[in-house]
């Protein structure tokens, strides 16, 4: 399997710290608002990345940070006249509904910025105990950018340059810095700001030190793959990689991987341009299982135009697949025959080289738009050879396949049946005489079994009740 690493501008081959395990970092949104369609790129982009090493048989620990202090946060906080927490905690549930419907797993872990303030702390300290750090007179803790060596190595950036282009780096509020170079790593508080008690001042840290902590608390000092999208390279992940390179004198992260832009117009859809849409006014318009198949389309280093034409493109392909996977079940249903003939073997061997062709494209650094080719050759291959004659076991063979290909790329393609009322109702009367009989499994058994379903049953005074979740 081989990754395109920005640290080295190559395609590398994958080689974990510890065999069998990938430890990921991908850094999360700044939750002040719901999240557009290009914060989704790096969700569904490294989701499928993170599906596509599972099923290569690695144990993935993927850890997403909430950055839920930040001064646009606080900003809507103040305009609604509530706390910031209450502005972040808002939208880290409608983030997290956004993700579901995009069928985005949920991390192993989520960390908060706000509660992992004292891990902030304790790097802080390690770096001005080692140097690399310094308190200016009200209180900020600067990072000395030029004390670590290997500043720019990621954006491959001259930091002599670097000081040439950029004397505007000298923010207001941040006039104590020894080097316009420097940044923060904690500042004072300002009036109604939420803030941490520290030893320099009471206030709150910068913007970068929280990956910094976040991904050693969860994953430790040395991981596989750090990812974002490519605005992050400089200077977030510049920084970061000075920030835990420095305190703890080893290698951050192995492989840096960062995402092109979802573009509008050929201009980077943002919300600071205001040129964006919300994966939520998105949902309105299109099924997001189509918004997930249009960013795969595209490998993750291209930019991608959102347009109504490559959306609808997206449904077409889609679709293809949902009418493929339907028909098979359909032919299952009917057909008389159950075991597989010899020739229906041989034909089920040739369907596994679309799985060899999906596999090769994401052995590619993740190559989806040809991986999604892959899966519509087998679609093809799956309409011209199944019929009303074949077997139930040829049948499924294919139908498997697709699912497989399809859900490492974390498409649905089968939707669940809802169960009728009719159906809910005689499983209950069933579940009722079970337990008159004292058949108290069977009653349990079927409990189980509407939950499953979603169904939820509450037995009371004047009967069972029951309710979908
Ligand atoms: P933010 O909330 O701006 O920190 O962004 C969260 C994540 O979304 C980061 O990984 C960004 O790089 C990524 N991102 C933001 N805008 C876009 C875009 N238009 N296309 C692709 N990725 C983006
Ligand atoms: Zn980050």
């Amino acid at each position: 399997m081989k990754i395109y690493n920005t640290l080295s501008k190559q395609k590398e081959e994958f080689v974990p710290i510890e065999p069998g395990k990938v430890r990921m970092y991908v850094c999360g949104p700044t939750v002040y608002n719901y999240i557009h369609i290009g914060n989704a790129r790096p969700m569904i982009v490294f989701d499928t990345v993170r599906r596509y090493m599972e099923h290569k048989g690695f144990e993935v620990n993927y850890v997403s940070n909430f950055t839920d202090v930040d001064d646009k946060i606080i900003k809507k906080a103040v305009e609604e006249g509530v706390d910031s927490s209450v502005i972040s905690e808002r939208y880290i549930a409608e983030c997290k509904k956004d993700m579901a419907d995009l069928n985005v797993r949920p991390a192993t872990t989520h960390p908060k910025a706000t509660e992992e303030i004292g891990g902030m702390l304790d790097m802080i300290n390690t770096l001005i105990e080692k140097g690399h750090a310094y308190v200016g007179a009200d209180g900020t803790v600067y990072f000395k950018t030029r004390s670590f060596k290997g500043y720019g190595k990621l954006s491959h950036k001259n930091i002599d340059d670097l000081q040439g282009g950029n004397r505007s780096l000298l923010v207001s509020g941040e006039d104590q810095k020894e080097d316009p170079l420097d940044f923060v790593l904690w500042k004072p508080k300002k009036e109604g700001e939420p803030y941490w008690e520290s030893p320099w001042c009471n206030g709150r840290p910068g913007w970068h030190i929280e990956c910094s902590v976040m991904s050693k608390k969860y994953l430790g000092e040395e991981i596989d793959i750090h990812a974002g999208g490519e605005d992050l390279v400089f200077p977030h992940h510049e920084n970061e990689i000075a920030q835990s390179e420095a305190a703890n004198g080893k290698t951050f992260a192995k492989y840096w991987m960062h995402n092109a832009f979802l573009n509008i117009d050929n201009k980077k859809m943002s919300k600071s341009a205001g040129n964006f849409f919300t994966v939520r006014e998105i949902s309105e318009k299109y099924d997001l299982q189509v918004v997930r198949f249009f960013m795969l389309s595209a490998h993750y280093r291209s930019p991608l135009n959102f347009s109504a034409e490559l959306m609808a493109a997206a449904k077409n392909g889609y679709d293809r697949i949902l009418t493929s996977v339907s028909n098979l079940k359909y032919l299952m249903e009917n057909t008389a025959v159950t075991e597989m003939t010899e020739d229906e073997k041989a034909l089920v061997k040739e369907a596994e080289g679309y799985i060899l062709k999906f596999d090769e494209a994401m052995d590619d650094d993740f190559n989806t738009a040809d991986a999604i080719a892959a899966i519509f050759e087998l679609v093809k291959f799956a309409n011209q050879n199944a019929d009303a004659g074949k077997s139930k076991e040829f049948l499924k063979a294919l139908l498997d396949e697709i699912k497989m290909l399809s859900d490492i790329c974390g498409l649905i393609v089968e939707k669940e049946e809802e169960i009728l009322d009719s159906d809910i109702e005689k499983l209950i009367e069933e579940r009722q005489n079970a337990r008159k009989n004292k058949d108290f499994k069977r009653a349990d058994e079927i409990r189980d079994e509407l939950l499953n379903k979603g169904i939820i049953l509450e037995d009371t005074r004047e009967g069972v009740k029951w309710k979908r979740a």
